[in-house]
């Protein structure tokens, strides 16, 4: 499969150039260059088949022949290796449980298939490659997870000190081997812009090079859409017409979701749920997109003002936005109804939603009230335990907390404290 750049289509590139490449050298995202249609069959008999081989069915025709099928098959298996559950929450609203896996949130799925494409590419390289992130909590979790012991990758992670949750500072520092994390005294902006700086550094790559595992990454992107053709497994006999209803911040997740549909799984509609930081519910009204600047929220994994893979959702449809608009509804949610339904759902459904979770379920809600024939699923994007410093103190303590989550407390912190200057990064990554 070619991926060619969103800036410029003439630039193309094989799956591998686009995975250790990320961004295209011009900035643009890379995209498919085909559509390619799963057979009705599959679909029909969706159940006779495991996680791991729907996995394997699903990404085959966006790799083609650039990763032997043994090795792409151990690469799905080792992503899919946690269940992907649905559980009822009302009457006809289900959430699918997208935080069983190490890190407890979806990321997971991507990061490790990521890792697993990387790891493959690397195979014959003496040199290892150092996949540089900074994060504001959740990605660099899922990120160190997902590369633990890949060989010929080394991972330094820059996190903003006193600034990630007690859980986050311990995913990010406890594993070791080729995972480092580095604490950075300065905010996340700093962390993002000595990454940026060491990216543009030549005398740092000849020495070192850099790759990134950026959320945009297409091998982060397409395996996300597993979990929607898992979803539909699932609900299929009882509730063939679905809606999905998807936290969003980056809109990669929707967006995996809507490559899904447009490969053949039945979806009835799209909801985008944000928080306030609703650039595309405002773009889908009035067709302008206007970015503002981002506020903090409760979902604070989703406080994104200007989301780098709606270009993708655009170029699925033509931009048309008309088009558009017959699939993919958009809803805000303040920060009040996100607390007063997390309290709700607790005390009439006995279900614990986290805050994005809880921004899911609300836009679910909404749309199926004018659509009451149909059944929905709202991803349920991270276990609540994970955001239980600012749950509402109502629930705070009904929170349930995972032994692994135990197990980690349990675990000593390794980071390095850097201030936040480039020399001092430098110096460190050149050592
Ligand atoms: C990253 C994240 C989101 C947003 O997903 P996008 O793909 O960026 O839209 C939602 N919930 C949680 C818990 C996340 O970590």
């Amino acid at each position: 499969m070619q991926y060619f750049s969103l800036q410029n289509r003439q630039h193309k590139v094989n799956f591998e150039t686009a995975v250790v490449q990320g961004l295209a050298p011009d900035k643009g995202l890379y995209f498919p260059e085909q559509i390619p249609l799963l057979d009705k069959d599959f679909i029909t008999h969706l159940d006779d088949y495991t996680d791991q081989e729907i996995g394997l069915k699903v990404i085959c025709p966006f790799i083609g022949d650039e990763i032997p099928k043994e090795e792409l098959s151990k690469i799905v298996n080792n992503t899919l290796h946690f269940p992907f559950p649905v559980q009822k929450v009302t009457g006809h609203t289900y959430a699918l449980e997208l935080f069983h896996g190490p890190t407890l949130a979806f990321k997971d799925v991507g990061a490790r298939f990521m890792a697993g494409c990387l790891g493959y590419f690397r195979r014959n390289s003496s040199e290892p490659v150092t996949v540089l992130v900074a994060t504001s909590g959740d990605t660099g979790g899922a990120v160190a997870s997902g590369f633990y012991n890949v060989p010929g990758v080394e991972v330094v992670i820059l996190y903003p000190s006193q600034k990630v949750s007690t859980l986050q500072e311990k995913q990010l520092t406890t594993l070791g081997n080729n995972i480092h994390a580095l604490e950075i005294e300065g905010t996340f902006d700093d962390c993002q812009q000595l990454v940026k700086t060491a990216f543009l550094d030549a005398a740092l790559q000849a020495r070192r090079p850099l790759t990134s595992a950026n959320s945009i990454n297409v091998a982060r992107w397409l395996p996300q859409m597993f979990y929607y053709f898992l979803a539909y497994k699932q609900m299929k006999a009882a509730h063939p017409r679905l809606v999905f209803s998807v936290p969003s911040g980056n809109f990669g997740n929707i967006c995996a979701g809507m490559m899904a549909a447009a490969i053949g799984l039945p979806v009835s509609h799209f909801v985008a749920a944000t928080n306030i930081n609703d650039t595309v519910p405002r773009f889908m009204a009035s067709g302008r997109y206007e970015p503002s600047k981002a506020s903090p929220t409760l979902s604070n994994a989703m406080d994104v003002a200007d989301p780098s893979n709606f270009v993708r959702i655009l170029e699925l449809f033509n931009n048309n936005l008309p088009a558009l608009q017959n699939k993919l509804t958009a809803y805000s949610f303040n920060d009040r109804d996100t607390a007063r339904t997390m309290e709700q759902v607790w005390k009439e459904n006995h279900y614990m939603l986290d805050p994005h979770g809880a921004v899911g379920f609300m836009g679910l809600q909404r749309y199926l009230e004018q659509a009451p024939e149909l059944s929905g699923v709202f991803l349920e994007t991270a276990h609540p335990v994970k955001f239980e410093d600012t749950a509402p103190k109502a629930i705070r303590e009904e929170i349930y907390t995972p032994a692994k989550v135990m197990a980690l407390y349990g675990k000593e912190k390794k980071a390095t404290l850097l201030p936040a200057d480039y020399t001092a990064l430098k110096n460190w990554l050149m050592r």
